[in-house]
Parts: structure tokens; sequence; C-alpha cells
């Protein structure tokens, strides 16, 4: 049996199509969870043929693709399995674990990068290697790799923000956590606090909360003042704020 498989995307509309040489009359179609309509289609079927079956179904396709978006951003919660849908910063990446003596975590990002259209369907893997792969091992590493990404991109983004002119001694003190009821949090004494759990949404909505702490550096209230100085520094930071809704769930995912 032969078997040939070829990824489109025909009007926004993400397909796979397997040839495959068993199949002789009916083109079978059905929504594959990743977000790709698979295809199985006899070995002479044209592109032409699937462009004008895609065009006949683009409504359903349509509403099909909606739900799959609606689910991913659901965020549901985590039973740190093989399969599961885990997110870094705003993509999504299918947790592939396996077990081996020699741990290692690598974020592949490359399965769909062809595709940064569709940020919802999966962008990569996210590979575990692990001697144990219980949910609580797959659990601990993965939430240990979290934790280090976190360190890693938020010391990166706040270096962006140190000629403020209220920093006037640099940056202040930072640390993350798991945190289930704040992004973050800047105290009287001016430290402040991030979730960790941010590192799994999008790069500017990092931003936005790296800036609203650093903000209350200068004005420790939420008073005019303090948000004519974020819309001074990023005047889209309403928006940005709305989008970070969204991501109200990953709070919970522990
Ligand atoms: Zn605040």
């Amino acid at each position: 049996m032969g078997l040939l498989s070829e990824r489109f995307v025909i009007d926004t509309i993400p397909v796979e199509v397997r040839r495959n040489n068993r199949r002789r009359t009916r083109i079978g179609m059905v929504f594959d969870p990743s977000g790709y309509v698979i295809m199985d289609a006899p070995m002479d079927t044209s592109e032409a043929e699937i462009r004008s079956i895609v065009s006949e179904h683009y409504r359903w396709l349509r509403y099909r693709l909606t739900k799959v978006q609606e689910a991913y951003e659901r965020f549901p919660a985590l039973h740190y399995e093989n399969g599961e849908i885990v997110h870094y910063l705003g993509a999504a990446f299918v947790l592939c674990v396996k077990s081996g003596p020699k741990k290692s975590i690598v974020c592949d990002e490359s399965r769909n990068d062809q595709l940064p259209l569709f940020s919802y369907l999966p962008r990569g893997e996210l590979r575990l290697t692990l001697a144990a792969t219980d949910s609580g091992s797959i659990r601990d590493a993965l939430n240990g790799w979290f934790r280090e990404r976190a360190q890693a991109v938020f010391a990166e983004r706040l270096e962006r923000w140190v000629s403020l002119p209220w920093l006037d001694n640099g940056l202040p003190a930072w640390s993350h956590s798991f945190m289930r009821s704040q992004w973050g949090s800047c105290s009287t004494n001016g430290k402040i606090s991030l979730n960790t759990h941010l590192i799994k949404t999008p790069i500017e909505l990092i931003d936005y909360v790296l800036l609203h702490e650093l903000c209350h550096l200068k004005h420790h209230n939420h008073g005019k003042r303090f948000y004519s100085l974020m819309s001074f520094h990023m005047p889209d930071w309403e928006s940005r704020r709305k989008h970070l809704n969204r991501y109200l769930p990953v709070l919970v995912q522990d």
C-alpha cells in the first residue's frame, strides 16, 4: 500500500491529503483534532479536485475550524500525559513524552512553522524524555522547564524597560512563582513578583504585565496618573489586558 501525504492551506482551511491506492472511489474527509481536515483520496486525485471539494464544504469546514480554535483557547486542565496540548509564549505544543535514562526537554517548533496564520494549531512538539513517565514526574519536569523559561524570558523583557526615566537605580528586585490569583504585583518596598504562568501567554502580554508593575514603582495605585503613564509607554495596553483575560484559565493549571 502506498501512502502519500501532502499539506495545503486552501482558502484559510488547512488540509492534509493522504493519497492512498487502496481507496478507489470516493474521497473521505474527517476533521482532525489537530485542526487539519484530513482527506483520504485515491492516488490520482488532482489538486483541482481537492480545491473544489474544499470550496464546496467551505462553510462547514470553517465552522468546525472555529470549534477547534475555541477548544484550544479554553485551556483545559492539564493531566500531564502524552499527547496533551500545552502552551508556551502563546503557541500550542503537543506534549510528547518518552522514557529514557537521560532527562531532556526540547521545544521543537518545526512542525508547523510554515503555518504562522493558525496559531491555535500546535506549532510543534514539546518533547520530554524522562526516566519515569507518570503524571507526577511529567508535571514536575514541565513546570521546571516553565520556571527556567520564565526566568530567562522575563529577565530579557525587563531589560528592555531599563531606560524608563523613573528607574534611577536600574531594574528593581524581582522574582516569579506559580500563583493562582494574579499575574503580577509590586510591593510597597518596590519588589516585583511575577506569575510563572505568564510564560504560557504571548510575549506582548508578558510585556504588558511587566510595564504595569514597573509603572507601580512610580504610582503605587491605579489612579489616573498611573494609567496615563501606561498609555504613554504602551498606547495599546487596554487591548492587551483584554487579551490577557482570555488566558485566566492557565492560572489554575497546576
Ligand atoms: Zn496594578
